[in-house]
C-alpha cells in the first residue's frame, strides 16, 4: 500500500486493497472510490465585536445506496475536503457494517471550536443549515456532532432547518439534546459501543477483562465513556488517557498505575476538553508527554483521538503485551502500521466496526423522531449492544473464515451490502 498520510488516501487505500481480494467488478469500484456528491461553501458570521468572518465549509455525501447519507460534522482548524471525503467514506462502510438502513457523509468546518463564544457557535451551525438546508434532511442527508460539535450546536441546527423549511423536523439531525428532540443513551453510545466490541474480542481470545488493563489516547466524548465501560462493564482498569493542553497548547498524557477515574477527571475538564493538571497532580496523577499512552505495558489499546495516531513511527512503540487495539476514532492507524500490527498477530477492531455504537444510536434517535415516541435509557442501550455484537460477530466470522485481517474482513463484511444495495436499485 502506498506511504500516505492524507486521510482519504488513506481510505482509498484501504478500499483498493479489499477491492482486490475481492476481485471487485472496476465500474463498481469507479463509483465506490469517490463520493457521489461534495458541497463547499463559505459561512459568514457577524462576531461578538462586530467583525465579520468568513468560515470554510465542506459536506461530502459518499454513498446512499443504503439509505439517507449519514455522519457528523467536525469544526477543526486543520479541515481540508480530504479529510472530509475520508470521514464521509468511511461512514458508508460504518453504516453498512452495523447494517442500518443508512448512507455515508460527513460535514467539516475549518474553525477552532475553543475560539468562539456560544453565540459565534450558534451564528456559525445556523450559517451552516442556512447553506446546505436544501441538501440535507431526513430522507437525504442527517448530520450528527462530532469532534468540536456538540449536542446544543445539534438542536440550533434543527432549529434552523425548521424555520426554513416550516416544518418541525427533528430527524434532520441527531446527537441533539434529550427534551430536545434527542434519544437517551447517545452521549454514551460511541464509547460504550468501543467497549462492547472489546468484550467480544477478549471473549473470543480468552482473555478474563477483570485482569486486562488499557491505555486510551484522547478524553473527549468517545474516550471518556470508553473509560467509563471498560471499569464499569468489564472491571478492568484504564491506566491513562490524554488530551489537548489549552494553556501550554500541546498534548499531554494523563496516567495513575492503579487506574484512573474517568468521573474524577471528567470533573476536572474544561468545556474545551483541557483536563487541570495542578488539581490532577495533587490526586496522585502523573502528567507524562503526548506519546507515553502508545508504550503502556497493557493489554488494550484504544486510541480515540484523531486520525493517523498509530504511524510508521508510533507504532515500533506499542509494548509487546498489547493483544487488542481498539479504534475508538476515526482512521487513527496508517496502512503502514497497519501492516505492523498485522504482522505482530495484535487483534484489531477496525474504526468503523468499533466506533459504530454512536451512529447506531443515531439512528434509533432518527426511528424515534419518525414515530415521535420514545424509548427509555436500557431499551436504547439493549438494542445498541444487540446491533455492535452481531456486528462484531460477523466480521470475526469473515475474518476466520477467509483467513484475513479484521479490518478486510469488516471491508469485506461493508462493501458486500452496499454492493448488494447498488445492484438492486440497478445502479450497476
Ligand atoms: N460522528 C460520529 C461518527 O463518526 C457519529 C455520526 C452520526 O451519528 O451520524 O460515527
Amino acid at each position: 500500500m502506498a506511504s500516505t498520510t492524507n486521510a482519504f488516501e488513506m481510505a482509498q487505500a484501504q478500499f483498493d486493497h479489499v477491492a482486490e481480494l475481492l476481485q471487485l467488478d472496476p465500474e463498481v469500484r469507479e463509483i465506490l472510490r469517490w463520493p457521489l456528491r461534495e458541497f463547499q461553501f463559505r459561512i459568514p458570521v457577524r462576531m461578538d465585536d462586530g467583525t465579520l468572518r468568513v468560515f470554510q465549509g465542506f459536506r461530502v455525501q459518499h454513498n446512499d445506496a443504503r439509505g439517507p447519507n449519514k455522519g457528523g460534522i467536525r469544526f477543526h482548524p486543520a479541515e481540508t475536503i480530504d479529510t472530509v471525503r475520508a470521514l464521509a467514506t468511511w461512514m458508508t462502510w460504518k453504516c453498512a457494517v452495523v447494517d442500518i438502513p443508512l448512507g455515508g457523509g460527513k460535514g467539516g468546518v475549518i474553525v477552532d471550536s475553543a475560539t468562539l463564544s456560544t453565540n459565534e457557535k450558534e451564528r456559525l451551525v445556523r450559517g451552516y443549515v442556512q447553506q446546505m438546508w436544501k441538501n440535507i434532511g431526513p430522507r437525504q442527508d442527517v448530520p450528527a456532532p462530532d469532534v468540536g460539535t456538540s449536542p446544543q450546536m445539534m438542536g440550533w441546527m434543527m432549529d434552523e432547518y425548521s424555520k426554513l423549511t416550516g416544518q418541525y423536523t427533528p430527524g434532520v439531525i441527531t446527537g441533539k439534546p434529550v427534551g430536545g428532540g434527542g434519544s437517551l443513551g447517545r452521549t454514551e453510545a460511541t464509547g460504550f459501543g468501543v467497549i462492547y466490541t472489546v468484550r467480544e474480542a477478549l471473549k473470543y481470545l480468552k482473555l478474563d477483562p477483570k485482569n486486562c488493563t488499557a491505555a486510551i489516547q484522547g478524553f473527549g466524548n468517545v474516550a471518556q465513556y470508553a473509560a467509563i465501560g471498560f471499569n464499569q462493564f468489564l472491571g478492568g482498569k484504564v491506566v491513562c488517557v490524554s488530551y489537548w493542553d489549552r494553556e501550554d497548547r500541546i498534548p499531554y498524557t494523563v496516567s495513575k498505575a492503579d487506574g484512573i477515574d474517568p468521573h474524577f477527571l471528567m470533573s476536572i475538564t474544561d468545556q474545551y476538553g483541557s483536563i487541570d493538571k495542578t488539581r490532577a497532580k495533587e490526586a496522585g496523577y502523573v502528567i507524562e508527554d503526548a506519546e507515553a499512552w502508545i508504550s503502556k505495558e497493557v493489554d488494550v489499546l484504544i486510541p480515540s483521538a484523531l486520525e493517523g495516531q498509530i504511524n510508521v513511527e508510533s507504532v515500533h512503540k506499542i509494548h509487546p503485551r498489547v493483544k487488542v487495539i481498539a479504534e475508538g476514532a476515526n482512521g487513527p492507524t496508517t496502512p503502514e502500521a497497519d501492516k505492523v500490527i498485522e504482522e505482530k498477530g495484535i487483534f484489531m477492531i477496525p474504526d468503523f466496526l468499533c466506533n459504530a455504537g454512536g451512529v447506531t444510536v443515531s439512528y434509533f434517535e432518527g426511528v424515534q423522531n419518525d414515530m415521535n415516541f420514545y424509548w427509555s435509557k436500557e431499551e436504547v442501550i439493549e438494542k445498541e449492544d444487540q446491533k455492535m455484537t452481531s456486528a462484531f460477530l460477523a466480521v470475526l466470522e469473515m475474518s476466520l473464515k477467509e483467513k484475513v485481517y479484521m479490518r478486510d474482513a469488516a471491508y469485506m463484511v461493508a462493501i458486500a451490502r452496499v454492493v448488494k444495495a447498488m445492484g438492486l436499485r440497478g445502479w450497476i
